[in-house]
């Protein structure tokens, strides 16, 4: 059985413990290979590595470092194969998926920032020509980056990469559910000699090497993604160290579709809103508020979609979804389900695992799952589910539906749906959240300040935004 190796100071090696953890594929219920148990003794050596290497790392010319991020890129498509197969087996996404955007951003990611960092500048204030102001943005140290099991090469990669372009070095923490496009972007980099110490990679489990990353000395700056829970507690750890932190953390999204919208596109875009990646994206609009006059005919056109969404083995082209991340996942997504049912929603389709005759039979499936008549403030629809589970809320007018969709703790996205350009422009204004499209959904220009509001986290990353986070101002006054 395969074993993941840390990748510290250049090297592959195993933890200083010698004990791995069993690594599950989903859509099997099986486990495959094993990742690293790390503990303390992996954080600080992996932690010394990138503090010596920033010394002459944080000395480079961007070009130098712009050249070696393409190069990383360049080999991310070469094993694109490898890395859609690995990251659908670790996952259990389908591996179409991976193949259309895991892994085609992940090296999307090295290339915008390999080539940002070239477009980078910065400001320059002149007081009435008394004096000059200007702003230098300098690489800070070591940056721990710590991201989910949900996209783990794309969100991985989307904290590296602009850490390592603005001349930091890197402790990555994947997580220990989904390790191997980690290993295999490690094993890139020892490929092609990537330079010692400048990224680092420790696997392990985050509730015990966390800690160690995010309240370690020498670690200036923590990028995580994650659940809102874990984001507290790491900025109770980092907050009083007066490190930067960046927190993208959980969602609750509302997908808004008024009496007016383009109902086909509405539609289409409801189900992909909800059940994409097995609804375990940060984005997914899980609460879809239709307008009154449209709710019964907008609910059976969006019921005969999902009653056709294929649920089955990842590696088949055809399928739509695949299973989910583990069964402890699968466990809770069913049982918000049967807590929807107590409270007395209505499931209008799905509701169950799913089970798969033949080898993967334990593997972790839920069917598609629509539930009505849930009130708006209920738990179900105000906590983070982050699986195929969307629920019907209907609404009367623009009031009552901003005032519903601002009921939650989170503000990380919001989609509305109207052909009404004014009442469009008037709902996003009013909507508490980080992100919000109008007749779409998902669709990214990576420039943008990406990031959430309320408990949906703290700082946005994105094009310059991220190089901003990743670097200290430090203003020169020049007396005239
Ligand atoms: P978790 O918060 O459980 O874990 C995220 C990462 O943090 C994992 O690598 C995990 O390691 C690690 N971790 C756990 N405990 C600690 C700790 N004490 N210190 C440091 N690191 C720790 O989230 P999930 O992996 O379950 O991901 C799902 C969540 O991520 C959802 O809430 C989702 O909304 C959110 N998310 C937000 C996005 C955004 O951009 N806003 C994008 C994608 C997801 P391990 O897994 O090994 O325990």
């Amino acid at each position: 059985m395969e074993k993941i190796k840390n990748y510290i100071n250049g090297k592959l090696v195993e933890s200083s413990s010698g004990n791995y953890i069993d690594n599950y594929n989903p859509a099997s219920g099986k486990v495959y290979s094993l990742v690293p148990d790390s503990n303390e003794d992996d954080i600080n050596a992996a932690v010394l590595a990138a503090n010596t290497a920033f010394q002459s790392w944080s000395k480079t010319s961007k070009k130098y470092r712009s050249d070696l991020l393409m190069r990383l890129a360049s080999k991310i498509e070469e094993y694109s194969e490898e890395l859609i197969i690995a990251e659908s087996r670790d996952n259990g996404k389908p591996e179409a998926l991976a193949r259309l955007v895991d892994i085609p951003r992940a090296s999307e990611n090295f290339r915008f920032f390999a080539t940002a960092i070239l477009h980078f500048s910065s400001e320059l204030h002149d007081m009435d020509g008394k004096a000059l102001n200007y702003t230098l943005r300098e690489p800070i140290g070591v940056a721990a980056c710590i991201s989910p099991w949900n996209l783990p090469l794309y969100l991985l990669t989307w904290k590296i990469a602009p850490a390592l372009a603005a001349g930091n070095t890197v402790v990555a923490k994947p997580s220990e559910v989904t390790p191997m496009t980690a290993y295999i972007l490690s094993k890139i980099c020892a490929e092609i000699d990537f330079p010692p110490g400048v990224l680092n990679i420790v696997h392990g489990i985050g509730s015990k090497i966390g800690d160690f990353l995010t309240g370690h000395e020498d670690t200036p700056i923590v990028s995580f993604t994650g659940g809102t829970q874990t984001g507290r507690h790491i900025a109770g750890i980092a907050s009083p160290m007066f490190k930067k932190i960046s927190l993208e953390l959980g969602g609750k999204n509302p997908n808004i579709v008024f009496a007016d919208a383009n109902f086909d596109k509405a539609v289409t875009m409801a189900v992909k809103a909800g059940f994409s990646n097995q609804g375990q994206i940060c984005l997914c609009g899980s609460r879809l508020f239709i307008q009154d006059e449209i709710y019964e005919k907008f609910k059976k056109a969006l019921l005969e979609k999902v009653s056709k969404l294929k649920v089955g083995d990842p590696q088949d082209d055809g399928m739509d979804l695949g299973a989910v991340v583990s069964e402890e996942h699968m466990n809770k997504v069913l049982s918000k389900i049967t807590q929807a049912k107590k409270i007395g929603g209505n499931i209008l389709t799905g509701g169950n695992r799913k089970l798969i005759e033949g080898d993967l039979l334990n593997g972790y499936y839920i069917e598609p799952t629509v539930i009505e008549n849930l009130p708006f403030d209920c738990e179900v629809n105000q906590e983070e589910i982050f699986g195929p589970v969307l629920t019907l809320i209907p609404f009367k007018d623009e009031e009552e539906v901003i005032n519903m969709a601002n009921s939650t703790k989170y503000g990380l996205s919001a989609s509305i749906f109207t052909e009404n350009i004014s009442k469009g422009h008037r709902v996003a204004a009013a909507i508490k959240s980080g992100v919000v499209w109008i007749n779409t959904w998902l669709l990214r220009d990576l420039r943008i300040p990406f990031g959430g509001m309320k408990q949906s986290g703290v700082g946005r990353e994105g094009g310059f935004k991220s190089l901003q986070f990743f670097t200290e101002p430090k203003n020169v006054c020049i007396k005239i």
